[in-house]
């Protein structure tokens, strides 16, 4: 074993508060984390502090010095998949997360890993996530990190020796739930959201006590089956703007990213995702607003109970989760002091809201090329939606796309500047195909998609090019853009803002550079070997200021067409850690082909056959094994050898290779639709061969 004498010290003792110099872990408390704006040490909560606002007030690292920055050490991570952790950084370690939800432990000076946590996920829950077996981190309160697994469980670990301290289920699990979010604190609770809105599942967030585990308050987003009466005047009114048997398919509404708490109010905020299905005329004949669909909802922190909903997208027919990051700030907005929640929203709409009533303050499109609405109008609170947003059962062209303006990646606010730092995506579009035919299945893919839908729509999209990635610095009482950085890609990834005048980003291009905070202009620059998606830290060892990013690309961006979205870079993930004058050197581990896919075996097929096949890719195969199967972090299926193809039926139905994370698909496929999907896999190597 590898632990340092003082860990050992403490692991012998599990358990015991009495860690001699180790145990600052221990008095990360409610006083600690309500002041952790002050402790520039340390980052000691996802967002750095309760408002989330990723602003460090470290600045040895500066706009002059960073040209000296430098690699300090890296640490490869046994995963190609996608890597969204925000690490929390105490006295010197870092404790992050990885793919299937496993948790590290690190020495930050010299990247020695103390310990790590796997919580041993069933890889075959593969098939019933989303976008990727990723996950974003950790909370640490008194001692104890909080880790939510894939398969829905929360997990206390004792920080010092990295065992569980206990282990409960906060999901149903037979339920096609998954949970990728980071855990909040908020006055001894552990506040925990979940996933599966794609897949068919009723929504809620969950409170745990800290210490025990014990559940203390459970809230749903949405309202269940009326006949069973309703678990809070708040849903019993939700109700009412929903029609059919909505129930059925769970409704919706996840909580799958940001939960923030206010001290100052003690309230619980958070953001609720798309309905199932994602299209209102199937999961709510007859209409309605559907609430707390696409929400910012406030709950009070002591009991859960209700205390406000804004909807940013009523009646949502477009994917347009209300899950991107919400960041709080108090501030002046036309000479009245305001406390705000914000959030730059998938919709393309930036949001600024009074967060002690939940009024819209302002709502500004920070993208181009927004069609859904042209407005949002700030008497009513509501879109001003456009005519062709909408036609019926018939497909219709919208922007932004269902990845969004912006998405999970976290943004970052510098209260003296007023100004927001964020990533995001420019005339994204979207072509949004209901099946009429929809019956719900939470065993597969449930939006009420027609993955077969071929039309005119699909060829203007393409014709139409890729989204335009910017990095943007958003002035909040002006809402405009201070300035843009145009980047070479669609996809970037969370933002981290300091007192050095700088902003860090990373891409999927696998750059990870700072810009100045001024003007935007780039000024630093480091090649990953991998992409970028999470969002960077910055913290103290020794008196000297760290910056530290987990790279990996993955999650539904790994999966973008690489011909409309710029380059990506596929990769083993890993963690670098960066420092004035470090000299590392970074040699990534090789993935990927160097040379085209050639065919590994003949296989006769029709033109008929060849084309379900792709149709049946669409419905099953894509979400993982990329757009017209070309892949990104799992394998790309143009290059299966031979003898992957000799096992082919029985990897894809039989599940031979369940454990790697390849669910089998016996019940929906038969084994002559799974030789179309082969003879599709094939003709996409012949095509990249140009073979014809
Ligand atoms: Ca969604």
């Amino acid at each position: 074993m590898r632990f340092p004498a003082i860990v050992l010290w403490c692991a012998a003792l599990s358990g015991s508060f009495a860690c001699g110099s180790a145990s600052t872990l221990d008095r990360v408390d409610d006083a600690r984390l309500t002041a952790a704006d002050a402790d520039s040490a340390n980052w000691l909560t996802y967002g750095r502090t309760y408002s989330e606002q990723r602003f460090s007030p470290l600045k040895q690292i500066n706009d002059s010095t960073v040209t000296r920055l430098g690699l300090v050490w890296s640490h490869e991570l046994p995963t190609t998949r996608g890597v969204e952790a925000t690490p929390i950084v105490v006295d010197g370690v870092i404790y992050t997360t990885s793919t299937w939800s496993v948790a590290y432990a690190y020495d930050a000076a010299t990247g020695r890993e103390l310990w790590s946590y796997d919580p041993h996920v069933d890889r075959s829950r593969a098939r019933t996530i989303c976008c990727d077996a990723v996950n974003r981190g950790l909370a640490l309160y008194r001692g104890k990190l909080y880790l939510a697994t894939l398969d829905g469980r929360l997990i206390a670990i004792d920080a010092h020796s990295g065992r569980a301290v206990w282990d409960v289920k906060t999901v149903d699990q037979s339920q096609p739930y998954a949970i990728t979010g980071a855990p909040r604190i908020a006055r001894g609770r552990v506040i925990i959201g979940n996933a599966g809105a794609e897949f068919g599942v009723r929504g809620y967030v969950s409170a745990f006590d800290a210490e025990s585990g014990k559940l203390a308050w459970r809230v749903f987003s949405v309202p269940g089956n009326p006949s069973k009466g309703f678990e809070t005047p708040a849903l019993e009114a939700a109700a009412k703007t929903w029609h059919g048997e909505f129930w059925k398919a769970g409704g919706g509404g996840t909580a799958w990213d940001p939960i923030v708490y206010d001290p100052d109010l003690d309230l619980v905020y958070f953001g609720t995702g798309n309905g199932t299905a994602w299209y209102r005329d199937l999961r709510s004949p007859g209409g309605g607003d559907n609430l707390y669909l696409a929400s910012i909802l406030a709950v009070r922190a002591s009991d859960g109970q209700y205390a406000w909903h804004y909807q940013v997208t009523p009646g949502d027919n477009w994917d347009f989760d209300a899950t991107q990051p919400l960041l709080l700030a108090d501030l002046s907005l036309g000479g009245q002091p305001r406390k705000v929640i914000m959030q730059a929203s998938k919709n393309g709409f930036f949001y600024v809201l009074d967060r002690t009533t939940g009024k819209l303050l302002s709502a500004t499109p920070f993208v181009d090329g927004v069609t859904w609405a042209t407005r949002i109008d700030t008497v009513t609170g509501r879109p001003v939606e456009s005519p062709s947003a909408y036609a019926g059962m018939n497909a219709v062209l919208v922007s932004p796309d269902v990845e969004g303006a912006h998405n999970w990646q976290p943004m970052a606010f510098d209260a003296k500047k007023g100004v927001v730092y964020l990533n995001a995506r420019n005339n994204s579009l979207a072509v949004h195909a209901p099946n009429a035919e929809w019956v719900n299945d939470i065993t597969n893919r449930n939006m009420g998609v027609d993955q077969r839908y071929e039309g005119e729509l699909r060829t203007r999209a393409a014709a139409a090019g890729g989204p335009r990635g910017e990095l943007v610095a958003w002035n909040v009482n002006d809402r405009k853009a201070v300035w843009r950085v145009p980047l070479p890609v669609a996809q970037s990834g969370g933002v981290l803002a300091t007192a050095g005048n700088l902003v860090f980003q990373g891409r999927s291009d696998g750059t990870f550079a700072a810009y100045r905070s001024g003007d935007g202009a780039p000024i630093w620059s480091f090649d990953a070997g991998t992409g970028v998606m999470a969002a960077p830290v910055t913290y103290l060892v020794n008196g000297a200021q760290y910056v530290t990013v987990m790279a990996g690309w993955g999650g539904t961006q790994g999966l973008a067409n690489p011909r409309n979205h710029g380059p990506m870079k596929p990769g083993f993930g890993r963690i670098l850690t960066f420092a004035i004058g470090g000299k590392a050197t970074l040699v990534p581990a090789p993935y990927g082909h160097p040379a085209p896919p050639v065919p590994a075996i003949l296989l006769d097929t029709t033109p008929a056959a060849l084309h379900e096949g792709q149709l049946l890719y669409r419905t099953y195969c894509r979400f993982c094994h990329g757009l017209d199967a070309i892949a990104g972090p799992v394998p790309d299926l143009r290059y299966a050898t031979a003898d992957v193809h000799r096992q082919f039926d029985s990897i894809v139905r039989g599940g031979a290779r369940k454990a790697l994370g390849m669910p089998a698909f016996n019940d929906v496929l038969s084994s002559s639709q799974v030789r179309a999907i082969q003879a599709y896999v094939l003709s996409r190597a012949a095509a990249a061969a140009d073979i014809r």
